[in-house]
């Protein structure tokens, strides 16, 4: 029974981080670091799978491999329906789960898709320069480009 109240606390732990900005996908050490080492690593993998299994979160694998983690919306255990587009910002290194239409592409003959995975690079809007929505009002500061947040 105590043991059982711990892991849910545990548990509630690693999805309040997840909270914290419902629509951006987390990597598994970017959660280890937010919980300031309260979870160890292992632990927290393993969490991550069961939401996983229990339609909580999903993952995404970016091109290099890497592995994040986003909340699902409406996904239920053993079913995920998370067909919706992923953004990397190549700046500030993060992922978004981006709800927006996405059509199928035109499949030569033969091939039939039973899901679709979207994966688009570019700048998210706390990194976009700054060049479109300029203001008169700001026009005395040098807006920097190369500009890192890190
Ligand atoms: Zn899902
Ligand atoms: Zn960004
Ligand atoms: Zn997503």
């Amino acid at each position: 029974m105590e043991k059982q109240k711990r892991n849910t606390k545990t548990k509630q732990m690693v999805l309040d981080t997840l909270l914290n900005e419902p629509v951006t996908a987390r990597c598994h050490s970017d959660i280890v670091q937010q919980l300031d080492g309260k979870i160890d690593r292992v632990t927290v993998y393993r969490i991550l799978q069961g939401f996983c299994d229990d339609g909580l979160t999903h993952k995404i694998t970016d091109d290099t491999g890497k592995t994040y983690y986003a909340l699902c919306r409406d996904c239920s255990a053993g079913h995920h329906d998370d067909d919706h587009i992923h953004f990397r910002c190549v700046n500030c290194d993060t992922v978004s789960c981006i709800k927006a239409p996405q059509q199928m592409p035109r499949l030569p003959r033969g091939y039939r898709a039973s899901g679709m995975s979207c994966f688009i690079s570019g700048y998210c809007p706390n990194c976009l320069p700054p060049e479109r929505n300029k203001r008169p009002k700001s026009a005395g500061a040098k807006v920097k480009l190369t500009g890192r947040k890190k």
